[in-house]
C-alpha cells in the first residue's frame, strides 16, 4: 500500500530542524520515466532512531495521505527504508511553515488570512466527507506553496502537511505541550474524532489572525493542563464575528462543535472590509 522509493534515488541537503520525534532534510528524487532521468525537489522526514517503535504509525501518516487527493493536502509521495532508518518522503512547498512566515512578514492583510482559513476549512470539508480525522491541525502544518500579494488578486495556497505519530504514541507529555491545539477530549481518550479536527480549527484560526503567534506560548506543562480543566478559552479576537466562529469550534463538548459546511458558510459570510474600516475609524484599538 506504500510506494517504496529507493534510497540512492535520493539526495540530501540541508536540515530544516525537527518536529515530533523527527528530522527533516530538504533534498531531491531522481526517477527514470522513458529513459529519461528527472529530478524532484522533496522534503525528506526521517523518524528519530530513538522513537522506532513508532514506525508503523508514522507510515500509516504517510499512507493516508498518498491514498486521499485534494488540492490543498500535502503530496506524499512514498517512504524509503535504508538500514534502520524510516523516511517519509514527500513534497516539499517552497515557502514552508505558516507560523514562521506570519511572524516573519510585517504586515498581512486580513483578506490574505481569510484567504488561508477557507482553504484550511476547504481541506477539512474534503477530510470530512470522507469521515477521516487528522489529528495534527495547527498553522506549523500549513505549508505556503504561494505568497500571493493581497494588494493584487493573486491568493495565497496552502497545503495541510501530514499530521505525523499518532498521539498514542507520542505519550503524554508531547500531547500536553500540544494544548491548546489538541482538543481537551483526546488528553482522556488519545482517540480522534472528526470533531477533535474542528477545535483544532479554531486554535489555527486564532493563530493566524495572531500574526503566528503561538497560544499559551511560554506556558509550561502543569499551566497548559489547567488551561483545559479550567475550561479556559483563548483571548477572544476583536473582530466579534471571527471571535465568535473560534469560540464555537473550541466548545469543550465536542458535538456542539459546527460541521464543516457552517464554517465555510460563516467564513464566507465575513466581510473583510467592515472590519478594515473599523480599524481605519479607530472604533477598536489596533
Ligand atoms: P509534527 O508531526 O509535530 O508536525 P513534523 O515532523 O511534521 O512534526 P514540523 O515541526 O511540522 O515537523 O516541521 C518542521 C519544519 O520543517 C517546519 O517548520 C517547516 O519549516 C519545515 N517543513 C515541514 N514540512 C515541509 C514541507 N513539506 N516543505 C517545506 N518545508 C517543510
Ligand atoms: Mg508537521
Amino acid at each position: 500500500q506504500f510506494h517504496m522509493i529507493k534510497h540512492e534515488d535520493l539526495t540530501w541537503k540541508e536540515s530544516l530542524g525537527q518536529g515530533s520525534f523527527t528530522h527533516i532534510f530538504r533534498g531531491s528524487k531522481t526517477d527514470q520515466r522513458d529513459g529519461v532521468t528527472h529530478t524532484t525537489e522533496v522534503l525528506l522526514k526521517v523518524l528519530d532512531a530513538n522513537h522506532k517503535n513508532c514506525w508503523e504509525s508514522f507510515f500509516e501518516a504517510a499512507s493516508l495521505m498518498s491514498q486521499i487527493s485534494h488540492k490543498h493536502l500535502l503530496l506524499v509521495y512514498g517512504i524509503s527504508v535504508h538500514k534502520s532508518k524510516n523516511i517519509m518522503v514527500q513534497e516539499f512547498v517552497k515557502h514552508g511553515a505558516l507560523d514562521l512566515y506570519l511572524k516573519k512578514s510585517m504586515s498581512v492583510s486580513v483578506s490574505w488570512k481569510l484567504d488561508v482559513a477557507k482553504q484550511l476549512a476547504c481541506a477539512l470539508n474534503f477530510l470530512e466527507e470522507k469521515n477521516i480525522a487528522h489529528g495534527n491541525i495547527c498553522a506549523k502544518n500549513l505549508l505556503l506553496a504561494r505568497e500571493g500579494d493581497p494588494s493584487s488578486d493573486n491568493s495565497p495556497f496552502i497545503k495541510l502537511s501530514d499530521p505525523g505519530t499518532s498521539m498514542a504514541l507520542l505519550g503524554k507529555d508531547v500531547v500536553l505541550d500540544r494544548i491548546p491545539w489538541v482538543a481537551p477530549e483526546v488528553l482522556d481518550t488519545l482517540e480522534i474524532e472528526l470533531e477533535c479536527d474542528k477545535w483544532s480549527f479554531g486554535t489555527t484560526l486564532w493563530e493566524i489572525f495572531n500574526n503566528g503567534e503561538a497560544p499559551l506560548q511560554g506556558q509550561d506543562l502543569i499551566q497548559k493542563q489547567q488551561f483545559y480543566e479550567h475550561f479556559s478559552n483563548l483571548p477572544a479576537l476583536e473582530w466579534t464575528e471571527l471571535a465568535d466562529l473560534i469560540a464555537q469550534c473550541m466548545q469543550y463538548q465536542p458535538e456542539l462543535r459546527p460541521s464543516c459546511r457552517s464554517i465555510i458558510r460563516q467564513l464566507n459570510s465575513l466581510i473583510t472590509s467592515d472590519y478594515e474600516i473599523l480599524h481605519a475609524t479607530g472604533t477598536l484599538p489596533k
